[in-house]
């Protein structure tokens, strides 16, 4: 009971959960969480009071610091307030486009250094081996996907264009990226399609 009473206290020192609201619409998240690389995050703190920088009223900071039992709780009620988790979902949505344009980005390096590398030989390789669907993309290091795409590309049979084709198609099998993915070879490479013309 005396928790509750506490929490009320701490709530009322704080903005109400409409303005909070608004706030969550206007304001990056980032300014009021600490995000960490696992993805995980914890509320920037009032040095003051210890309380969540979210919908803290500087006027009303008490200057002592709150039960931390208290802060929990008050934290659990601000994750619930609309708006909240979709911040969240907006930054993973942001972030994922990100690393579908760095990845669009390696790729091109890829192709550009796999041009540069490719003589006679190559071409011969390319002759007796197998066509073998370009490597997936499924959220790994870019570094280690680029090395799998000039494999593919030096060592799979086809034309540039073709495997272009195949790259594209095979990057868009991704749904999270999907979208960039089209929009940023489009880009790049507008109607020619070649591998190589991504890097130009
Ligand atoms: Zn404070």
């Amino acid at each position: 009971m005396a928790d509750n009473k506490m929490l009320q206290n701490m709530k009322n020192n704080y903005l109400k959960e409409v303005s909070i609201q608004e706030e969550l619409e206007k304001v990056k998240i980032e300014n009021f969480l600490e995000f960490y690389s696992d993805g995980r995050y914890e509320f920037y703190k009032c040095s003051g009071c210890f309380g969540p920088q979210l919908g803290h009223i500087e006027v009303k900071c008490t200057k002592i610091a709150y039960e931390s039992d208290v802060v929990r709780k008050f934290e659990v009620y601000l994750k619930k307030i609309k708006g909240f988790k979709e911040a969240l979902w907006k930054r993973d949505k942001e972030r994922e486009k990100l690393r579908a344009k760095e990845m669009v980005e390696a790729a091109a390096a890829a192709a550009q250094a796999g041009t540069a590398g490719t003589g006679g030989a190559a071409e011969g390789v390319a002759q007796i081996v197998k066509p073998r669907p370009p490597p997936l993309w499924t959220g790994q290091k870019f570094d280690r996907w680029k090395v799998e795409v000039m494999s593919w590309r030096n060592h799979s049979r086809g034309n540039d264009e073709e495997k272009y084709l195949d790259l594209e198609e095979s990057l868009k099998k991704n749904e999270a990226i999907k979208e960039c993915v089209r929009r940023t070879l489009k880009e790049k490479v507008g109607e020619s399609k070649t591998i190589t013309r991504i890097c130009r």
